[in-house]
């Protein structure tokens, strides 16, 4: 029996509270889980129970729960100056000094940064600045922005439009116009007999094709994440990007690479940009830019396009919390910290390759179809059939079922589909990864018996 505390709360929740991407009344049968407090990789809940975060939060939380220096700079903050904005001709110490940062640490020519509050605001804004770009570039017609099936931008009705869920369309009738959907590089899927490599070629090959039909003077920007979180953990062939990269520049393409989940480390590099070599003229950074602890976010623009913006008069876009200041100097205290703890090159070289191959002990698993990842974001696709690679029906809810079981067990992981996909925090451990694995594995096999497979 839950505790009184936790009835009341849930009575209160039902009663007010509408949750994102929530069936409520699926809720409302079932009760919400309150978590109350967190250290480190472990979360808990208000029953007193304890579950290690597989998913980092959100895909956000890259430096752990629970570190002092980040509310301490927050406090410090908020009693110098709790706000001041950033228009008319105004700024604050922390987000001047947060931009020069943002500079170092991205990709090299990254130097201007404009901020906003979640990504799908960044992504909104982006969009509006590849419009505003052309205009400028006296190419008005070059308006309309490529994004891939299974994509995730955000939710505002531009970033719900560059995402490629059908869901998020069907309810709320987007794509707005202008906003076009190619396959994305969805091997285990859709590679039938081609290789990876081959199929990464084909994929690119998609979007070049596109581009022609729809006319290059049509197309004012490619978006694409450099792996696909919450479409499914879906990975890209090694010869996708650099067959991007050259299809954007031969048709005079803005290459938008949105960095929410990769950015700050979690494969293993600081940015995916650097995983895969990509030289992109927009990036989208959000979530472990502050690690989650404060909502900031940012949109990094390249200085091959930065020169026309700046120097264009007035930049009629902006929010108050453009570059607040007290989650601006939390992002900068949080990305010290994954500087000088070298959190980064860790997972690069140490528990990332580790978390990496104690997975690819699960592929031997009759679920388990393929084991994908790099550093600390990883997708398990389950499987009715491993030779034909092809999926359970989706009536069958394989993937939330070994979801919960996960979480009866004590581990946080997230079902897209039949994939597993986790993304913890880049500080979890080697011994909170083997609780993890083992963890998956013990379920993997509760999932068989309970369903019956
Ligand atoms: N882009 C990507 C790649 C994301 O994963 C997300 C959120 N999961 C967003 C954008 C949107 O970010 P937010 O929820 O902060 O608006």
């Amino acid at each position: 029996m839950p505790t009184n505390a936790t009835v009341v709360w849930q009575e209160t929740d039902r009663r007010h509270h509408l949750h994102p991407f929530t069936d409520h009344k699926a809720l409302g049968e079932k009760g919400v889980r309150i978590i109350t407090r967190a250290d480190g990789v472990y979360l808990w809940d208000s029953e007193g129970n304890s579950l290690l975060d597989g998913m980092a939060g959100l895909w956000c939380v890259n430096i752990g729960y629970g570190r002092p220096e980040l509310a301490q700079v927050a406090a410090r903050q908020l009693e110098e100056l709790p706000y001041y904005n950033t228009f008319f001709q105004s700024a604050t110490p922390p987000v001047i000094e947060l931009s020069e940062m943002l500079a170092e640490v991205t990709p090299e020519g990254l130097n201007h940064v404009f901020f906003a509050n979640s990504g799908s605001e960044a992504n909104d804004t982006i969009a509006k600045m590849a419009r505003f770009y052309w205009n400028l570039m006296g190419k008005p017609n070059k308006k309309t922005i490529i994004s891939r099936e299974y994509a995730y931008h955000g939710v505002t009705i531009a970033a719900a439009s560059l995402s490629g869920l059908t869901p998020m369309h069907t309810s709320f009738d987007l794509p707005l116009p202008r906003f076009d959907h190619v396959a994305a590089p969805y091997w285990y899927k859709h590679g039938g007999d081609s290789s990876p490599d081959d199929f990464g070629i084909k994929a690119a090959k998609a979007v070049e094709d596109r581009i022609l039909e729809i006319g290059a003077d049509q197309v004012a920007a490619f978006i694409g994440e450099p792996i696909m979180g919450a479409g499914g953990a879906i990975f890209p062939p090694a010869t996708y990007w650099g067959e991007i990269q050259r299809i954007c520049r031969e048709h005079d393409i803005l290459l938008i690479v949105d960095e929410v989940i990769c950015g700050f480390g979690r494969t293993g590099e600081w940015f995916g940009c650097d995983t895969f070599d990509i030289d992109p003229d927009f990036m989208t950074m959000a979530k472990g830019l502050s690690s989650g602890y404060m909502p900031i976010s940012g949109l990094m623009v390249h200085d091959r396009i930065a020169e026309p913006i700046v120097n264009c008069g007035e930049l009629v876009h902006g929010f108050t919390y453009s570059g607040h200041p007290v989650a601006a100097a939390v992002a900068m205290e949080n990305v010290r910290i994954l500087r000088d703890e070298k959190i980064v090159e860790t997972v690069g070289n140490n528990t990332g390759p580790y978390l990496q191959a104690r997975l690819r002990e699960l592929a031997n698993h009759r679920l388990v179809g393929e084991v994908r990842g790099i550093g600390m974001i990883a997708g398990i696709e389950l499987v009715e059939d491993k030779a034909s690679r092809k999926s359970y029906d989706p009536g069958r809810k394989v993937g939330q079922t070994c979801r919960d079981l996960c979480t009866d067990n004590g581990v946080v992981v997230r079902a897209v589909r039949d994939v597993i996909v986790l993304s913890p925090p880049l500080i979890i451990s080697r011994d909170e990864i083997d609780i993890l694995v083992d963890t998956i594995a013990q379920t993997l096999d509760e999932t068989v018996k309970t369903l019956s497979l």
